[in-house]
């Protein structure tokens, strides 16, 4: 099977149909109606055999994390999720596993209304890279470098389910049976929180989606905000699975540098607190205050019970 044939086959018709994609797969380029009064917002995102993922992965499940990790980019800016492109790098046309794959991408694709634009496919080392591209109304868009002294930090979900999930899938710790089918599908099936991106547009100074883990991510909004944090590691959210499957050290460092969760790190001022809870009571995505922004520039303190909680962050890594 050549090039032209495989992308015919698995990658012509992926995701929603979108009215305003005017020329999409099959073409030099897409061609797109962006619509008027909003910013066009881009991400990118490889995921590498042998980094980010096994080569004997499930193909479906990396279509989704492919498309899930991009989207949550996009979730993190407040935007709304539109047009998608790939970038695919194979050793070899494996029929089975290019239907698994090009299924995860389209049913994730088709879940959060996007659309398959273009790509490209080339031979060599297994290698996924996508494109997300979506609006946010103008001026809207969230960014890591908002975040004021005195804000509220909050993070969407529960934190170190998908770390525990892969230590889980390496067999590196037991998890008992009735919790495993949510710590491997917070892992091999995460969400983006789209819905509540978009309405953190009006209420949030900054935002950021996790993806390495929390102690490594805020370090971004502290050095784009010039700002400091202060965190209680008592306050954040573990899941209940997560709670039954690990001492409490072993579920704060997860929770800390385990990544991949996919939620969302946000910081909000103490006057638009009220409204935070209000505007996102319906979207039933729970959402946790863990700290305070200081004043100490680059620094981020951890506590646990008003004392410091001494922690050696663990960068989180598959092959660790
Ligand atoms: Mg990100």
């Amino acid at each position: 099977m050549g090039e032209f044939e495989l992308i015919a086959k698995y990658f012509s018709a992926v995701g929603a149909k979108r009215s305003d994609v005017i020329t999409g797969v099959g073409d030099d380029g897409a061609v797109i109606q962006v619509r008027d009064g909003h910013d066009l917002v881009v991400t990118t995102d490889t995921m590498v055999s042998g980094t980010h993922f096994f080569a004997n992965d499930d193909p479906r499940a990396l279509g989704h994390k492919l498309v899930t990790v991009n989207i949550s980019d996009l979730a993190a800016m407040g935007a709304e999720p539109a047009w998608l492109s790939l970038a695919l790098t194979l050793p070899e046309v494996n029929e089975h596993w290019l239907s698994q794959f090009s299924a995860g991408i389209n049913e994730t694709a088709e879940y959060y209304n996007c659309q398959l634009v273009g790509g490209d496919t080339t031979r060599g080392p297994l290698s996924l890279t996508m494109t997300a591209k979506g609006l946010v109304p103008r001026g809207k868009a969230l960014s890591r470098s908002g975040a004021k002294v005195g804000d509220y930090i909050y993070v969407t979900g529960t934190l170190g389910d998908a770390a525990l999930g892969l230590k889980l899938q390496q067999g590196l710790h037991q998890v008992s049976k009735k919790h495993q089918t949510h710590i491997l599908q917070r892992f091999q099936y995460p969400s983006a929180r789209v819905a509540l991106g978009q309405a953190l547009r009006n209420i949030a100074n900054s935002a950021m989606d996790l993806s390495d883990g929390l102690y490594g991510d805020i370090q971004h909004i502290l050095h784009r905000s010039a700002v400091g944090a202060s965190i209680d590691v008592q306050k954040l959210p573990l899941s209940q699975a997560l709670k039954d499957s690990c001492d409490n050290n072993t579920a704060y460092g997860l929770a800390l540098s385990g990544g991949e969760d996919y939620e969302l790190l946000f910081t909000v001022s103490e006057n638009k607190r009220g409204s935070l809870d209000v505007l996102l009571s319906p979207y039933g995505v729970a959402i946790t205050c863990i700290g305070r922004i200081t004043g100490a520039i680059g620094k981020l303190e951890l506590k646990k019970s008003e004392q410091t909680f001494s922690y050696q962050p663990q960068g989180f890594k598959h092959f660790a």
